[in-house]
């Protein structure tokens, strides 16, 4: 919707009002929504049937109210949904380091997702007053791509993420449902067209399909979303990975179109753009706490952080991550232990073939 800029502000639509001051909160885009049935809600139901979301039993206990916005608020009528930039450039990770996916080298997104939505439902009830509003970010049972996509946010992507026009791969994305009616953006329209660069750049083949995401191969669930050991025959496939993964973002096209932002709640913390393996298996519970204290990686717990850890080193480490690893067969965490011993194996293993060809 292009903005009247010569409008006396109080003249204008609501809609206009409330992208204003979306745009005044830090949002790199807000569109509205109608609250229709979601349109891909059946798939979404095969798909959870399928047995593609592995663990996540909470997909399964919230998928009747993702079939309907009236279950998360009686009355609705829209959906505003904003978009946050999170993406600051490209940075190199040094040898022998783990990586973190873009999303997590910050503060947990969610708080400051939260307080935005806060401020803007806070505008919103002073526009209309006696009106309802519910704010979500990623944890309610809410089909977040569907209402973004009709929102004009973004499509959804052969990956399965959103894509923007202006903003690549990297956003966040948080909804306000609403019980009044407002007019509604254009749709977004999909243009992966002949494009299929995400499906080969997945190192698991999660996405087994254009538009099918296998969440039980995909390293961003092993990693974060599992909590037992992962599955021996996908754990060569992680890499360094250790909390999350971009592959399949990275590699989109469109990303091209992405600008750096400026927001300083997305700044990547400098310990963890190219995290020291050696040094994080070393940390016990309180430090892990302290640590990742208002990071989204306190999520996982220190026994499967370290499990992560201890996976990336049995790919990707020498000689000199051995003494780390046999301290870690003494950990009061079962799962660490078996992880740690795995990557011993792997590492001797490594170091005995390497002796064989010279
Ligand atoms: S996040 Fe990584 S593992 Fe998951 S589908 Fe994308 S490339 Fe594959
Ligand atoms: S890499 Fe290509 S196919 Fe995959 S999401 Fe991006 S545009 Fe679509």
């Amino acid at each position: 919707m292009v903005l009247p800029l010569n409008a006396p502000a109080s003249k204008e639509p609501i809609e206009i009002r409330i992208k204003r001051k979306a745009q005044e909160l830090g949002f790199a885009e807000c569109g509205v929504s109608s609250a229709l049935v979601p349109s891909y809600h059946d798939r979404y139901r095969d798909w959870l049937a399928n047995g593609n979301a592995g663990e996540m039993s909470y997909l399964h206990r919230q998928e009747p109210k993702r079939g309907d916005l009236n279950e998360v608020l009686s009355g609705v009528r829209s959906v505003v949904v904003v978009a946050m930039n999170y993406y600051t450039g490209d940075v190199e990770t040094s040898e022998g380091a783990g990586v973190v996916a873009r999303y997590s080298r910050f503060d947990d997104y969610h708080q400051t997702m939260w307080s935005r939505l806060a401020q803007l439902t806070k505008f919103i009830e002073e526009e209309r007053p006696g009106c309802h509003a519910k704010a979500y970010c990623d944890t309610g049972p809410v089909t977040e791509r569907d209402l973004a996509m009709r929102a004009g946010i973004g499509w959804i992507g052969k990956h399965t993420n959103l894509i923007g026009r202006r903003l690549g791969n990297w956003f966040f994305i948080g909804e306000l449902i609403l019980d009044f009616d407002m007019d509604s953006d254009e749709p977004a329209t999909t243009h992966c067209g002949t494009c299929r660069r995400c499906l080969p750049a997945c190192p698991t083949g999660a996405i087994t399909a254009p538009y099918n995401l296998d969440a039980r191969r995909c390293i961003s669930y092993l990693t974060i979303e599992l909590k037992g050991s992962i599955p021996v025959a996908l754990r060569p496939l992680i890499g360094n990975r250790i909390y999350g993964c971009d592959d399949c973002l990275a590699v989109c096209p469109w990303n091209k179109f992405a600008v750096k932002s400026r927001d300083q709640a997305v700044q990547p913390r400098k310990d963890l753009i190219s995290p020291d393996l050696c040094e994080l298996l070393g940390i016990d519970d309180l430090e892990f706490k302290n640590r990742f204290a208002n990071s989204p990686i306190l999520r996982t717990k220190r026994r499967c952080f370290l499990r992560n850890v201890c996976v990336a080193l049995g790919n990707v480490g020498g000689k000199e991550a051995l003494p780390y690893l046999t301290k870690a067969l003494t950990d009061h965490e079962p799962l660490i232990r078996e992880h740690a011993e795995w990557a011993i194996g792997e590492i001797t293993r490594r170091q005995e073939t390497d002796n064989q060809c010279i």
